[in-house]
């Protein structure tokens, strides 16, 4: 079932610099970027942060477009022949109930590393939980006996339903890794991991940047917030977010090495950046994520970063997306077992 656009479509701000054109929405466009403003988000008033009534109309408006049942759920029941599936919680929204899986390594052995692997902390992210999911299916032969391996595939299940970034309280998973976290879905996850320690080796958090980031989400962010927000620009390739307290380049470059042979990586815009962050080496950029509230802050892992993958280009298919964040979750194994001392 689809539904009206919550927001008026994006539509391409020639820009000569950029070779996607800024993304923008609605019919006043260029206006819109050139004086540097947003057209108002259809919630609330601009200026003034989102209250109650407007968190519940912004809930109103989202519709089930996809199912978690039938996606995620069935997927890992026919991964439970080969793997131990462990149940960490469940969320609750109204009449709504997302049963919360992790997939573990069978025979878990406290004497190797371990490595976590997350998807769909942004339900949105297709290839996130997707790339998860078929990374456990086709690509962890080779792993037994070198490394424990934890996979939550989809975080944030009933955002992937509705195709949203935000939980249904409009609170973003991925800035709630914090104590007491305002998201059931980071709490949870939070909670799985607690009693686990500090036997991370490796940490990868599986995301995409789309064009609805620019045209809905960055929008709704700001008008949910009482913010002003500009225009920014998406950009055309896979791209990693390294973590600028702990950012192990090497790492870093060899995950991008090894995506490179499967869909191309975003180059840096005109003054040097991606989304607004300085690339300190080819496609990658890097956030303090503890301090964010990441989840790839959510273990002391020493390899951790962020995947980017970007979906709607016209030179990257789905399932390309998907073969993105496998390439880029083997990598960051072998380069961890590669490097542990
Ligand atoms: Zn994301």
């Amino acid at each position: 079932m689809y539904y009206p656009p919550a927001y008026p479509p994006a539509v391409d701000v020639p820009n000569a610099e950029n070779r996607r054109g800024v993304k923008w929405a609605g019919p006043d466009a260029r206006k819109a970027y050139d004086m540097n403003t947003t057209p108002d988000y259809p919630i609330g008033t601009p200026g003034s942060p989102w209250g109650a009534p407007e968190v519940a109309l912004w809930r109103s408006r989202q519709r089930v477009q996809r199912s978690y049942a039938q996606d995620v759920l069935e997927a890992v029941d026919l991964l439970r022949e080969r793997f131990d599936v462990a149940p960490y919680g469940q969320l609750n929204y109204g009449t709504d109930h997302y049963p919360l899986l992790a997939v573990r390594s069978r025979r878990w052995d406290e004497t190797l590393p371990s490595a976590l692997v997350t998807g769909g902390v942004h339900g949105y992210e297709t290839s996130g939980v997707h790339g998860a999911l078929q990374f456990l299916d086709r690509h962890t032969a080779g792993y037994e006996g070198r490394v424990n391996l934890l996979v939550v595939p989809c975080v944030s299940p009933w955002a992937y339903e509705r195709i949203q970034r935000w939980n249904a309280e409009a609170v973003d998973p991925n800035r709630s890794f914090v104590t007491d976290s305002p998201a059931g879905e980071s709490g949870a996850l939070m909670a799985l991991l607690a009693p686990m320690g500090d036997q991370w080796l490796v940490h990868i958090d599986l995301h995409e940047t789309t064009d609805t980031d620019e045209s809905e989400f960055r929008p709704a962010l700001a008008a949910r917030d009482g913010k002003p927000s500009g225009p920014g620009m998406i950009p055309d390739g896979f791209y990693l977010v390294g973590d600028s307290e702990n950012p192990q380049p090497r790492f870093q470059q060899a995950i991008i090495e090894a995506v490179a042979k499967v869909t191309h990586i975003a180059p840096a815009d005109p003054q040097g950046e991606i989304i607004g962050s300085p690339v300190v080496s080819p496609g990658v950029i890097n956030y303090p994520v503890k301090s964010l509230g990441l989840c790839a802050g959510v273990t002391d892992a020493r390899y951790r970063t962020t995947t980017e993958v970007y979906p709607d280009s016209p030179r990257a298919t789905p399932q390309q997306c998907n073969d993105a964040q496998v390439a880029a979750v083997c990598a960051a194994i072998e380069f961890g077992l590669a490097h542990r001392d």
